[in-house]
């Protein structure tokens, strides 16, 4: 977990991880659509990644971090490490609509539960699965919530609900 606050000219800020997020469109505008989600899974060398990979490494989706991937995959019922090249048309429906829903309902709720803002206010939005919610019963099926680690950081996952 890391994060940081600068002051810079912004034609001077010289940050590669910066500059890609920039270039990236955000999954809140209107132009991150069905048909552009489509492009960023079909990129080369996507169809090797896991689903977590996927939404949450080299900034393909800006802002998309690993505390609101593990929402966003509960809500399409996939597996943190189903392969993408197993991605069925209606998984890739699933997954796009939830990350819509799931970030609208985030940013409207002012960020989520397990984080604070600048002021040490907690977000209004209740995690579904995070560190608050691990071996706690699913909210559907009522199975432990598992927390595994996994790509430098943790993963939770309803092992009866999100389907590898
Ligand atoms: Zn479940």
């Amino acid at each position: 977990m890391y994060g940081g606050l600068w002051c810079f000219n912004i034609r001077e800020f010289d940050n590669s991880y910066y500059l890609h997020a920039k270039e990236s469109i955000s999954p809140i505008s209107g132009e991150f659509n069905r048909e552009y989600f489509n492009t960023i899974l079909s990129a080369p060398k996507a169809e090797k990644l896991s689903a977590k990979a996927l939404l949450a490494t080299e900034q393909r989706i800006p802002g998309l971090g690993n505390g609101t991937l593990q929402d966003i995959l509960f809500n399409s019922k996939i597996h943190p490490k189903k392969k993408v090249s197993s991605f069925t048309e209606d998984n890739k429906d699933n997954i796009f609509n939830s990350i819509k829903s799931t970030l609208k309902e985030m940013t409207q709720q002012g960020g989520r539960d397990t984080e604070k803002d600048l002021f040490g206010n907690p977000g209004g939005y209740i995690t579904k699965l995070s560190k608050n919610t691990a071996n706690k019963p699913c909210k559907i099926c009522g199975t432990p919530i598992i927390k595994e680690a996994y790509m430098g950081g943790s993963i939770y996952y309803c092992p009866k609900c999100q389907k590898i």
